[in-house]
């Protein structure tokens, strides 16, 4: 089944805005063994939304269409949908009545303008929107089928699960099992190396895919069930062996998750705390660290000590150790994490230094160079890094070894599942 996905806002043609929905839908499609073949992305006006209609129709047997459902004079999705495949459009009283009943509830009236979300194009069943005015539109057009959605993504996730996913299941996609392993602490290189004995082993209709970002890789495999489910898991779960025999140690989750949760996971299953102290961080571990629900049972703090004087006056790092060694050092990193460790009283002290650039670099102390260092209470391990990039990258990249260095203390043998 050839699918395609459209993306409909002038919006999301600038560069302050993303379509984040087709990822969502993606994500949904390809569990339910649907891969996508075609994205496109197109503005609020009708001749080119006609244009890309038009295209997917030559070319996808699926298509889902978001975005322009709304109320306003530039929401015109259904109208060129209609023209598109010369069917009328008609209005329906039980979707207005419904609208101006959303309405009533909070004391309003319905506008006129919301009323144009009563139409339905000929021959349409009308999908539900419990959270908005505007109703999906599910289409048959020859042997195709075609999915109106309204672009909020609080709006299409629901409709996507509850009524677009069934009805594709109804037809029949071939189930597809799916694993992601993620990795950190090498480069892409590297992986590939590693990898070789595993692609040996990979049979024909299995799919290994990597992707790579500074500091964070990826392994994801799919395999098509024909037969019984448990073949296909057990075919996937011995190239799992085989990547843990080849990466162990650098695995940080076998089931997606975000290092951030597994580091959490680890620090709630021993019932420790952490605190952080962060200088070229700049507070990015401790936004990654809640970005998991429920880290308040093991994060206590970060401390964002960016001036040398706030690293004296907040975690107690001697103004001397800073004039000997400099503010990015061995010393300076471990007298950060003892500091956050005592005052916190945290069970875990975790502090990044180092120079995130663009500027700032020197021979001895170049860009990129960032020192990590975590206290427990058997002592404090520091480490040195040299990494590429961006300031963006080097942020992330220092956030994410310093999480790793986390999951790795606590973690009792190197390579075992976590
Ligand atoms: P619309 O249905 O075109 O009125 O879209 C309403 C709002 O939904 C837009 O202002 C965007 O904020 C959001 N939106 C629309 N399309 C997308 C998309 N593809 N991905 C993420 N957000 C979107
Ligand atoms: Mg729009």
């Amino acid at each position: 089944m050839k699918t395609e996905i459209i993306a409909v806002g002038t919006e999301l043609l600038t560069p302050d805005f993303q379509d984040t929905n087709s990822l969502f839908l993606t994500a949904g499609l390809n569990a339910a063994g649907i891969e996508v073949a075609f994205k496109s992305v197109v503005g609020d006006d009708s001749r080119d939304l006609a244009c890309a209609l038009r295209t997917a129709i030559g070319r996808a047997d699926l298509i889902l269409c978001m975005g322009g459902l709304g109320p306003t004079e530039d929401d015109r999705t259904r109208e060129t949908l209609a023209r598109v495949l010369g069917k009328k459009l008609l209005f329906r009283k039980e979707i207005a009545a419904r609208i101006r009943e959303r309405f009533r509830r909070r004391g309003l009236r319905a506008p006129a303008a919301n009323l144009k979300q009563s139409y339905v194009i000929d021959g349409a069943e009308t999908l539900d929107n419990p959270n908005g005015t505007a109703p999906g539109l599910w289409l048959a057009a020859g042997r195709r089928r075609i999915a109106l959605l309204p672009g909020p993504p609080r709006e299409i996730r629901p409709m996507f699960e509850s009524h677009v996913l069934p009805r594709l299941e109804r037809r029949g996609g071939a189930t597809v099992l799916r694993r992601v392993i993620r990795l950190t602490g090498l480069g892409e290189s590297a992986m590939e190396m590693k990898l070789k004995p595993v692609y040996a082993i990979v049979p024909p209709g299995v799919g290994v895919t990597t992707l790579a970002s500074p500091g964070d890789l990826s392994i994801r495999l799919t395999a098509p069930v024909k037969g019984p489910v448990e073949a296909a898991e057990a075919r996937l779960d011995r190239i799992v062996r085989a990547i843990d025999r080849a990466l162990g140690p650098y695995i940080y989750s076998r089931d997606g998750s975000s290092l951030e949760a597994v580091v959490g996971g680890l620090l709630r299953s021993r019932g420790l705390t952490i605190a952080c102290a962060e200088s070229c961080t700049g507070g990015l571990i401790a936004s990654r660290i809640t970005d998991v629900p429920g880290s308040s049972a093991y994060f206590l703090e970060s401390a964002v000590t960016y001036g040398d004087r706030s690293k004296t006056r907040r975690l107690g790092v001697p103004k001397a150790l800073i004039e000997r060694h400099g503010a990015v050092s061995a010393a300076v990193a471990r007298a950060m994490a003892a500091g956050i460790r005592r005052t916190s009283g945290a069970g875990l002290g975790l502090a990044v230094t180092g120079v995130a650039g663009p500027g700032g670099g020197t021979a001895s102390k170049p860009v990129g160079l960032v020192y990590i260092a975590l206290a427990r209470a058997r002592g404090t391990a520091v480490t040195r890094s040299l990494f590429f990039g961006s300031r963006e990258d080097v942020k992330f990249q220092s956030s994410q070894k310093a999480l790793d260095l986390v999951r790795k203390s606590l973690t009792p043998a190197r390579g075992k599942p976590l």
